[in-house]
């Protein structure tokens, strides 16, 4: 596949007229007047800027069934009133649609990985294989159903070695699991060499019962347990002290900032400028669409940033350059995987339309990225496979329809 006469991004330079050479699931050439002697398809780029994949850290896919249905609570009465009674009512044909219906909202926002964690992750897994998209996927455990973690680790078997599919594991939170679960997520994420994927620190209330009950914050617990690592994507980490902080950067764990979640279930404002100037990879999640309640990553990316400046009266606590690096490079170093728009890597990437009262004048490329986008991925690419053309995705009208239907099963 190439793209012809495109414009990109690259180590912060605008390039125009380049052509980006795809073959197999990777970019293999970025340069001027390339050739396709296989004759793939051709993708005109141009009036358009290339873009690297997005990568959404922390989300509940399934729940986008869910967006609208409880708003305005807190996390523990949303939890336990609305959302918890709705799961228990959770179909596998549900968590299908539920899925696509995500896999959709995510494409038409230029993310192309994404890192999850529920219920149903066989199910999970074959709608997100069948929409194209890459990602990090946990069975979710936690205590009151002890038989998830055996359902965890048969997951994680089949499925490890996927193209597309990286299996996880995900114990809930602190205050779901004991000890005991949280050691065997450690035990179980070191014998597979794989991610672990948790809720930490995510509220005023999980903060003070560990340190009322343990005589520890959540990240010191969790690093008595040996949990901290390169391995461990945290979401959240709105409530630390300076020596969490400090445990966080020397441990290398991956914390992702979810800003329209934490401030919609009014959780706080998490310290991204103090974990940023700690040197730890902050990466950007929308959590559920339940608590967001839309996937886009713009918008994420906006809030983050404004928000960051506001809760420190300082524009420059968070620049456009900041944000874009967290969206894209520090998502990538969380997964470990080779992405980005470089030769060599894996081709996940999307196209904007320029051609856009919203992005134009075309000058700084980063300032429109970060705080002008509401609208112009018209092109999502994942593994060298085209999800998305032309703003055209295979089969949307269906899932709409399917997802409209499985919401009103669960409600009535
Ligand atoms: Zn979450």
């Amino acid at each position: 596949m190439l793209i012809k006469d495109v414009s990109l991004l690259q180590s912060g330079h605008l390039l125009k007229g380049r052509d980006i050479l795809i073959q197999g699931n990777r970019i293999v050439k970025i340069g001027r007047d390339l050739k396709d002697e296989d004759k793939y398809d051709t993708i005109q780029g141009h009036g358009k800027l290339a873009i690297p994949g997005l990568v959404n850290a922390h989300t509940h896919l399934a729940m986008t069934l869910f967006r609208g249905y409880a708003d305005d609570m807190a996390l523990m009465p949303w939890l336990q009133e609305k959302i918890w009674p709705l799961e228990a009512k959770l179909t596998a044909e549900d968590i299908h649609w539920g899925v696509k219906l995500g896999c959709l909202e995510m494409i038409r926002f230029g993310i192309t990985c994404y890192n999850d964690m529920y219920y149903f992750m066989d199910e999970t897994a074959k709608a997100t294989k069948q929409m194209g998209l890459r990602a990090f996927l946990s069975g979710v455990v936690f205590d009151s159903r002890p038989e998830f973690k055996a359902e965890a680790e048969s997951f994680i078997k089949r499925w490890k070695g996927d193209e597309l599919i990286c299996p996880a594991v995900g114990p809930h939170a602190i205050y779901t699991c004991s000890e005991e679960t949280l050691a065997w997520a450690r035990d179980t994420s070191e014998k597979n060499g794989i991610k672990i994927h948790i809720h930490l620190s995510e509220t005023r209330g999980e903060f003070d019962d560990s340190v009322k009950k343990r005589g520890k914050s959540p990240v010191q617990y969790l690093d008595s347990l040996g949990l901290l690592s390169s391995r461990l994507l945290a979401a959240h980490c709105v409530w630390l002290t300076e020596n969490d902080i400090r445990l966080l950067a020397n441990r290398r764990v991956n914390v992702i900032h979810c800003p329209v979640s934490n401030l919609k279930l009014a959780a706080g404002i998490a310290p991204v400028d103090r974990l940023m100037a700690a040197g730890v990879n902050v990466c950007l999640g929308t959590d559920g669409a339940s608590s967001n309640n839309n996937l886009d990553l713009f918008e994420e990316m906006k809030m983050a940033a404004i928000l960051q400046k506001n809760a420190c009266s300082r524009p420059e606590a968070m620049t456009a350059k900041d944000i874009w690096t967290i969206a894209t490079e520090n998502g990538y170093q969380a997964t470990g995987l080779a992405l980005g728009l470089a030769e060599g890597a894996l081709a996940d990437l999307s196209l904007i339309d320029l051609r856009k009262p919203w992005l134009t004048p075309f000058s700084n490329i980063l300032s429109l990225l970060a705080y002008s986008m509401v609208d112009g991925v018209d092109t999502t690419i994942v593994n060298g496979k085209v999800l998305m053309k032309d703003g055209k995705i295979p089969g949307e009208p269906e899932i709409l329809v399917r997802a409209q239907e499985r919401f009103e099963r669960l409600t009535s």
